[in-house]
Parts: structure tokens; sequence; C-alpha cells
């Protein structure tokens, strides 16, 4: 007998027929033997809709109200979950993260887990029920009620199986696994039957929505093993698992796009120790996190130096960079919400000459101008204006041969 950690996204439950499907499949599960423990998203786009319904409300959003108001999307969802399970004929309970024991700091709309205390879930389970738990939320050190950002139901689930100790932690959504692009994107892309942790992380942090960035990590620094697959048709889907020494790798897996981040630039600063210390500590105690950053050393000691921040966190970037403007001696801040990103990811890269120079004479062949560049061993990303993205992904996974025959 397994246990399995069971988590429906917002299209997996975003409706009454499609609740009754979920419960039928966790029923069925448990009649196959095994334990179940249910972790679910808002309703379809839900969380969307109650994001702009604060906005038609008011100008400001304190966080900590937000967080309260999000977090009803997904107790929504548990209780008719539960609902549709007694239906069935199987005995369930639901949970909020709070009462799932889920401890988080106090960093509001984006908060980490900080300790797992799942015991009324052991209990639930020990008692034979099948733990409903809403996704994407937690509560904090100062017992305030907080989410842990947007998709962040992958991280409740991977979490609650990794605390569970749980044999796999399914991730039920709308495609049948992970594609070698995104599906809505390339209509060629093909299924990918299994994907290595190293992979898995560098195309979740380059787009690849279909997983969560920190669930990802989680279930990697808790080898946790993860199945991606769909709700719709349950066939089997893309294992995540450790990278197997003894398969040979492909040199680029996937293509990913992003059009999720903006560009800011601080120009004319001098280029001196110190200056981007002072910079980007600035952006990080306001919790920015920066993504790609470049630097171009200009003339007469002055320097530009260009990073990308995702869109929500562009004004609060702006105002950190404008903070000390004057401090680090810089002439502009300015500021660009027109970029994307097209990414090639592939464990087999880092043994392969030529890749670089591939991707890149793609991009010229099709007239697409390449603006910042970044590398990691089984990464190259390149961002190029945000209308020319999805081509380039089109155009780059021809060209590394990933279109389904
Ligand atoms: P859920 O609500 O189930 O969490 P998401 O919308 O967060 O679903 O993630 C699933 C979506 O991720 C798919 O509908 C697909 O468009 C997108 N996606 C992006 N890249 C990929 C990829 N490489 N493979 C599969 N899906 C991807
Ligand atoms: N409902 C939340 C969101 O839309 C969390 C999730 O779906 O994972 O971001
Ligand atoms: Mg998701």
């Amino acid at each position: 007998m397994a246990l399995v950690v069971q988590k429906y996204g917002g299209t997996s439950v975003g409706d009454a027929e499609r609740i009754r499907a979920v419960a039928d499949h966790v029923a069925r599960t448990r009649a196959a033997g095994d334990d179940v423990v249910v972790v679910v998203s808002a309703m379809g786009k839900f969380t969307d809709d109650l994001i702009r319904l604060a906005d038609d409300v008011a100008p400001t959003r304190p966080p900590r109200e937000l967080d309260m108001l999000l977090t009803a999307g997904e107790r929504i969802s548990m209780a008719l979950v539960s609902m549709a399970l007694a239906a069935c004929g199987v005995e369930s309970a639901s949970f909020t993260g709070s009462q799932a024991g889920i401890i988080t700091d106090t960093d509001h709309t984006k908060a980490k887990i900080l300790e797992m205390r799942p015991d009324r879930i052991r209990e639930a389970l020990d008692a034979g029920l099948v733990p409903v738990v809403a996704g994407f939320q937690g509560v904090s050190t100062e017992r305030d009620i907080t989410t842990l950002g947007r998709g962040g139901s992958d991280v409740t689930a991977v979490a609650l199986a990794a605390a569970l100790k749980a044999d796999v932690c399914e991730i039920y959504t709308d495609v049948t696994g992970v594609f070698s692009a995104d599906p809505r994107v390339v209509s060629t892309a093909r299924r990918l039957p299994k994907v290595s942790f190293d992979e898995m992380l560098e195309m979740a942090a380059t787009g690849g929505r279909v997983l969560m960035l920190r669930s990802v990590e989680f279930a990697r620094r808790h080898q946790v093993p993860l199945h991606v697959r769909s709700s719709f048709t349950w066939e089997p889907g893309t294992w995540i698992v450790e990278e197997d020494p003894t398969m040979e790798e492909a040199v680029v897996s996937a293509v990913t796009d992003d059009t999720s981040e903006a560009k800011i630039t601080v120009g004319g600063v001098p280029d001196r120790p110190g200056i981007a210390a002072h910079l980007f500590r600035a952006l990080a105690d306001r919790s920015i996190n920066v993504d790609m950053i470049v630097q171009n050393t200009g003339a007469n000691g002055l320097t530009d130096i260009s990073f990308t921040v995702v869109k929500t966190d562009l004004d609060a970037a702006r105002d950190a960079c404008l903070a000390v403007k004057e401090e680090i001696g810089a002439a502009e801040v300015t500021t660009d919400d027109q970029i994307g990103r097209v990414t090639i990811v592939g464990a087999g890269m880092k043994s392969s000459p030529g890749i670089t120079a591939l991707m890149f004479e793609t991009l010229s062949a099709n007239g697409i101008n390449i603006e910042m560049i970044s590398t990691s061993s089984i990464r190259i990303s390149c961002v190029v204006r945000a209308n020319r993205v999805a081509e380039a992904v089109r155009y780059l996974h021809t060209a590394f041969g990933l279109d389904a025959a």
C-alpha cells in the first residue's frame, strides 16, 4: 500500500463536472489500496478574478488582506471536493493550509515554508479519511494567513509529500505531462517521459510554468518523485527524477518561453567596486528577486547595469533603484516591460560544442535581435522583444530537432 499525494490544478477542478471526475479518480485510487492526500487549487481562474476584484475595490492592496482574500479560492475547492468524495462513498475531511500545519515566514503574497506540522493530516489518514488540503496557503509565525506565490499549490503538495514521506507526488493538470515546449505555443511539442530534476529546475525557472520552481527545488531536496499527468485523460505522464547516469543525455530537451519579466537599466553609474553591491542590496532588502544581470562598461569610467525582475515587482524595483540613485551616482533609471525570454535547456549541452552558435544563428536568420544573454551549464537564455518570443520558440524547437514526427 502506497501513500500518494494528488494535486489538482485550477482547470482540473474548474467546474462541478470536473470536481466529480476528481472525486471519482480519488475513489478509484483508494479502491486500488493506496492512501491518498488531495491538494487542490482554486477553481479555474478564480485567483485572477479575486485579484481583479481587489483592484476594482481599491488602488492599494495591503498584502495581509490580499492573502486573506486569495486563500478563499482554495477553501471553496477543498469543501466541494470533500462533498463530491462523500457522494462517491469516500470519507474525507478538508483542511486549510493553517489546519494542515504549514508554517511560513511573514512575507505576504510570496511566503516561504519554514516548518511542516501535518499532525491533523496524519490523524485523518490514520482514521481512514482522505484529507483534502487547500493549496497555496499557510499560516505565518505571526499567526496571519499567508500565500506561497502564484502557482503555489504545487509547493503545498510537494511539502506535504515530503513531510508525510509519500511514495509519489502526482501533479494533475490540463496537459498530459511536461513537453519539449509549451504545447499551447508549439503544436509539434512532444511529451517527455522523463525529465531530470536539473532540467526541470531550469525549465521552471525560465517559463515552463507546468511546475512552480519552488516545488521542484523542494522535491529535489527531499527526494520526492514527481509525476506530472493529465486529469482529463488520466494516462501516465512525465516523471521528474534524479538523472540516470547510465542514460545518454539529450543535448537539448526543451525550449521555454517567458514574458513575465521586465528590464530595468540603471545608466551612467561609476565603474568602481561597491556600486553593484549597494544597488542589489537595496533590491534584496525589499525582497525583490533579480534574475538576469548584464553590465556594460562604457566610456569615461561609467557603466550601465541592466537586470530583469518579474513584472509584478517592477514598480517596487524601480522605487528601490530611485532611492539609491543619488548615492550610487547614477544618471538615470529606465524600464522596459516589452521584453521576453527564450531558453533552450538540455543536460547534454555541457559536453556538446556549437549549441550556442546554432541558437544565435537560428535567431539571427529570422531577424530576431538578442538583447541580453545568460547561461548555465545546461541552459542558454536570450532576451528578445516580447512580440517575437512565440516564433523564436518555434524556430528553435525545429532547429534543435525537437518537432514531433
Ligand atoms: P495548473 O492550474 O494545473 O497548475 P498551470 O496552468 O499552472 O496548470 O500549468 C499547466 C500549463 O503549463 C499547461 O496548460 C501549459 O500551457 C503550460 N506549459 C508551459 N510550458 C510547458 C511545458 N514545457 N510542458 C507542459 N506544459 C507547459
Ligand atoms: N490558485 C493559485 C494561483 O492561481 C495557486 C495555484 O493554482 O497553484 O496562483
Ligand atoms: Mg500551476
